[in-house]
C-alpha cells in the first residue's frame, strides 16, 4: 500500500496532526492499534469509578477527518533509511512520517501471573481496573491496594482506588513504593511536604528506596517484607511504544527520540516526532510527557510537513509551558505560569477543565465541566 503520509499513532498528536493536514486536503495514513482515542490524565478517575467511561474515549472513526485511512494494527518496526514503517506484516512506505506512539509501560524486565498486575495507559486498563477492583473489595477480607511507582500516575491511582473502597465502607491500607529515594524529586520542599503530608493523613504506607522485589499474584515482596493478597497496581515508569526503530537516531534512557528545532529527525528532515515519543529539549531541559505539549506539537509537526510539501523552510517549535496538576482526589498540588502553586480541590477542578479542553468533542467539555463544578461525584462501581 503506497501513502504519501503515514502517522504512526492516533493519540494527541495523531489526531491534531490529522486535522491540521486535512484542513489543507493531504491524505494520510493513521495506523494505530487502538479503535478509541482516549484522554488518558481521566484514566486514574475512570480506573476508580468517578468518571463515566464516554468522557474518556471517543472511536476514531468517527472523529477523524474524511481524508484519514484508518489501519487497526500496532507497528512494530520503521526503518528510517528505507522509509518504511511495518505493521502487522505489512509494510507502508511513506514520503513523510509523524511518529505519535506516545509511550507503554515499562515493567523494566520483570513478570507477573496474567492479570494481576494492573497497568494504567489505556481504556481497557482503566475499565479492567475498575471492574476487579470492585470484585476484590467484595472478596478480600483485609483489602490492600499496592502501587508501583510515585510519579504522577501511581498517585493519582492510589488516592482514586483508596476513595473508592471508602466510599464502598471498606477499610483498605495503601502501600506506595519507589526505588527512589524520594517523593516527586522536581518539587521544592515546602510542595513536597505538602503532598507527604496529605498521604500520611490519608494512612498511606509510603515506601522510598524500595521495590516490588516479587509478585506470585498473591503475595508481594516489597523491601523484605510480604504483602499477602494485595491489589497491585504498576506505574514505575513508561519507555517508547515502538518496539524496533531502525536507523541514526540518539534516544533518551526511556526511548525518546531526540528531534531537532522543528521536530523533525535529525538525519531525517521528512519523518517528525511529537508528544510522549518525542524528547523535545527546552532551555536544557527534555519537556515532561503532556498533554499540553502534545496537542500543539501535533499541531505544529502537521503544519512543518505542510511547509516541507510546498518547499517553504520549517518553523521551530516553541512550546509555552503553562503548568501542571495532579489530582490526588481530594485535593491537588499544581503549578500554573508564571509561577502560582496550586493546592486543594481547585486543582481537582482545573484538572477536569483541561481533560474538558483537551477533549474529543462538545459534549465530552460540557460532561468535564459538570465534573469541574461537582467532583468525585461520578458514577460508583
Ligand atoms: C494515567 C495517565 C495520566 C496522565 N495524566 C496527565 C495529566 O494529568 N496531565 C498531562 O498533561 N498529561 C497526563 N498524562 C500524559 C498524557 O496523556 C500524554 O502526555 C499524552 O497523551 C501524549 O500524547 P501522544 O499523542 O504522544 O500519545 P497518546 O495520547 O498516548 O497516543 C499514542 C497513540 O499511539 C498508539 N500506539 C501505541 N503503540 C503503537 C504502535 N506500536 N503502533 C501504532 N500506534 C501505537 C496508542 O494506541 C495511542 O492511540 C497522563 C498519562 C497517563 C497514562
Amino acid at each position: 500500500m503506497h501513502s504519501k503520509t503515514v502517522i504512526v499513532g492516533g493519540g494527541v498528536v495523531g489526531c491534531q496532526a490529522c486535522h491540521e493536514l486535512a484542513r489543507h486536503g493531504s491524505e494520510v495514513l493513521l495506523i494505530d492499534p487502538s479503535p478509541v482515542a482516549t484522554m488518558r490524565p481521566a484514566l486514574p478517575d475512570l480506573a476508580g469509578g468517578w468518571v463515566p467511561e464516554w468522557i474518556v474515549q471517543r472511536p476514531l472513526a468517527d472523529m477523524l477527518p474524511s481524508q484519514t485511512v484508518l489501519v487497526p494494527a500496532a507497528v512494530s518496526r520503521i526503518d528510517l533509511d528505507h522509509q518504511v514503517v511495518v505493521a502487522n506484516g505489512d509494510s507502508f512506505p511513506y514520503q513523510q512520517l509523524l511518529i505519535a506512539a506516545g509511550s507503554i509501560p515499562n515493567f523494566h524486565g520483570m513478570t507477573f501471573p496474567p492479570e494481576t498486575m494492573h497497568p494504567l495507559n489505556t481504556l481497557t486498563d482503566a475499565l479492567t481496573i475498575r471492574a476487579t477492583f470492585n470484585t476484590y473489595l467484595q472478596e478480600t477480607p483485609h483489602p490492600h491496594i499496592l502501587v508501583a511507582g510515585t510519579g504522577y500516575t501511581g498517585l493519582e491511582l492510589a488516592m482514586s482506588l483508596s476513595f473508592r473502597a471508602r466510599a464502598a465502607g471498606r477499610t483498605c491500607a495503601v502501600t506506595i513504593v519507589d526505588p527512589a529515594p524520594e517523593l516527586l524529586p522536581s518539587l521544592p520542599d515546602q510542595q513536597r511536604q505538602y503532598v507527604l503530608d496529605f498521604l500520611m493523613a490519608q494512612g498511606v504506607d509510603l515506601r522510598l528506596g524500595v521495590a516490588i522485589d516479587a509478585f506470585d499474584g498473591q503475595r508481594a515482596q516489597v523491601g523484605g517484607q510480604t504483602i499477602e493478597a494485595p491489589f497491585a497496581c504498576w506505574a514505575a515508569g513508561t519507555h517508547f511504544a515502538v518496539p524496533d526503530i531502525a536507523g541514526t537516531v540518539e534516544r533518551e534512557p526511556d526511548g525518546r527520540l531526540h528531534v531537532a528545532a522543528d521536530l523533525s529527525l535529525p538525519h531525517y528532515p521528512a519523518v517528525f516526532v511529537a508528544g510522549d515519543s518525542a524528547a523535545i529539549t527546552r532551555r536544557g531541559r527534555v519537556l515532561r510527557k503532556a498533554v499540553n505539549f502534545a496537542h500543539y506539537g501535533g499541531r505544529h509537526a502537521a503544519r512543518n510537513m505542510r511547509r516541507q510539501q510546498r518547499g517553504k523552510p520549517t518553523r521551530p517549535f516553541r512550546p509555552v509551558d503553562l503548568g501542571w496538576i495532579v489530582p490526588l482526589h481530594d485535593t491537588s498540588i499544581g503549578w500554573l505560569a508564571p509561577g502560582i502553586w496550586i493546592h486543594g480541590r481547585l486543582g481537582v477542578r482545573l484538572h477536569h477543565l483541561m481533560c474538558g479542553l483537551r477533549n474529543y468533542s462538545f459534549s465530552r467539555l460540557l460532561g468535564c465541566l459538570r465534573l469541574a463544578l461537582n467532583p468525585n461525584q461520578g458514577p460508583s462501581l
